[in-house]
């Protein structure tokens, strides 16, 4: 006979659960921080886009995956990628099934917010020499002033080779920084607002303080780290021209707590979904369906550009797929499904004014569904058709991830948008699901190790249906 009150067990029949991962998935706990140590070494690792896609690819490579062939043909359990500029990813595994039938896509994107050099960076002013930026994305920008910074990405000399940079990671290396105000002079730029604490023409990060010898002239600092440059990278100060520099928080990746739950890093929004994507199809043999993960550059900035998700590569990918077959291409894209992976922001008990906490995800909750996304009367969303939701959540409830269902904060507080709309206007099924996360978006992010598990549970499930 059950100890349960009739209340309690009318209350499991009939309401949402909506629990922490322990409650019910307790002994998965040591899979689930297995699975982490993983996704930290490449967090820690892929900084950038390219960095990510490099990351990326030197894997899939070291488990079979080839570079695919619009002309070739494929068997079911063949592995296939599509490196696009360097940027953004396609990973394939053929399944049994023809791709008439529609193919199962997980999409997550690879860029971060952070800050880009300015065409024509490099100045002196008063005996110090700095980088100006334009920063990419949406940062909040007085959160990037006097922490340490790193500097990733490439030249591109004239001549076509291309000179990768990646300096202030490693121990030992210098790292950048941008000042701001001691408090007993702050008197004023503490009126501003926050938004404005630092402006964008202030994000200059500092890269050095000697001059050239001795010698006459001016801006003998810049010019020394024109000579530093040219020494180090073979560059001169045109090749900034043709160069894609970006400066990211120099942080180490590192477990959050005395009880190590959360994990603290750079850029999570959005690699934390890219990598549980990746490793759930890394995991298939041969699936029923064919099997496609599409991980984007550009999103923190719209999606448009040949390296993200608004342009034609992947729909390009899908008709190369069709024509193989002797199928459409449209007819292809119409019986595709797509878990549009992102994050979403975890309730926050410090800033709870924001959010509705009936309809809020949480930490440790498992992976997050968000039905529509957008803002102000949804606008800009991608809003799942409810048979979709529906064909999702049972098979989630039949693979038994845990999950919750959520929306980024209370209406007309604000919102944010997703690759999911322009994979649905190819007329894709697709929903949104990810990670819920605390401060998105700042130099330094939070992730519940359950919940990241719980994604890669989530794309495992979808792919071996
Ligand atoms: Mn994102
Ligand atoms: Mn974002």
């Amino acid at each position: 006979m059950s100890d349960k009150t009739e209340a309690e067990v009318l209350r499991e029949k009939l309401a949402i659960r909506n629990e922490h991962f322990m409650k019910d998935h307790a002994d998965e706990i040591e899979k689930a921080d297995a699975f982490c140590e993983g996704y930290k070494a490449f967090l820690q690792r892929a900084k950038t886009e390219r960095e990510c896609n490099k990351a990326i690819l030197e894997k899939a490579a070291s488990l079979g995956f080839v570079p695919f062939d619009p002309f070739g043909s494929y068997k079911p359990g063949d592995k296939v990628y599509v490196d696009n500029r360097g940027k953004s990813v396609i990973l394939c595994v053929f399944g049994k099934k023809s791709v008439a039938e529609g193919v199962k896509i997980v999409a997550s994107h690879i860029d971060s917010p952070r800050l880009d050099m300015k065409p024509t960076p490099l100045y002196e002013d008063t005996e110090l020499a700095y980088f100006k930026t334009h920063y990419y994305g949406g940062v909040r920008k007085y959160q990037w002033a006097a922490i340490p910074l790193s500097l990733h990405g490439v030249f591109v000399k004239k001549d076509g080779t291309v000179v990768p940079v990646c300096l202030g990671e490693e121990a030992g290396e210098p790292q950048f920084v941008i000042t701001d105000l001691l408090p007993h002079l702050a008197k004023e730029q503490s009126q501003r607002t926050l938004s404005d604490g630092i402006r964008g023409e202030e994000l200059n990060v500092m890269v050095g303080s000697r001059p050239f010898k001795s010698d006459k002239g001016s801006e003998l600092v810049k010019l020394n780290i024109l000579k530093l440059l040219s020494e180090k990278y073979g560059i001169d100060e045109n090749d900034f021209t043709s160069a894609e520099l970006e400066v990211v928080p120099a942080f180490e990746v590192r477990d959050i707590g005395f009880d190590r739950g959360l994990i603290g890093g750079y850029g999570h929004d959005d690699r934390v979904c890219a990598y549980p994507a990746m490793e759930a199809l890394y995991s298939l043999d041969v699936p029923a369906y064919t099997c496609v993960t599409v991980l984007a550059d550009k999103e923190e900035i719209g999606s448009d550009g040949n390296t993200g998700l608004a342009s034609s590569f992947f729909r390009y990918f899908i008709e190369d797929l069709a024509e193989m077959e002797g199928v459409k291409a449209r007819h292809v894209l119409h019986n595709s499904d797509c878990l549009s992976a992102d994050v979403t922001a975890a309730f926050d008990p410090t800033f709870p004014q924001v959010f509705d906490k009936t309809n809020s995800s949480f930490l440790n909750h498992g992976v997050s569904i968000a039905k529509y996304t957008g803002g102000r009367g949804k606008s800009g969303a991608s809003d799942a058709n409810a048979e979709f939701l529906g064909k999702v959540r049972a098979l989630l409830d039949k693979e038994n991830v845990r999950w919750q269902i959520g929306e980024m904060g209370k209406v007309d507080e604000g919102g944010g948008g997703t690759v999911a709309l322009y994979l649905a206007n190819l007329d894709i099924n697709v929903l949104d699901l990810g990670v819920p996360m605390l401060s998105m978006h700042a130099p330094f992010e939070l992730v519940a190790k359950t919940d990241v598990y719980s994604t890669f549970r989530a794309c495992q499930a979808f792919y071996q249906q």
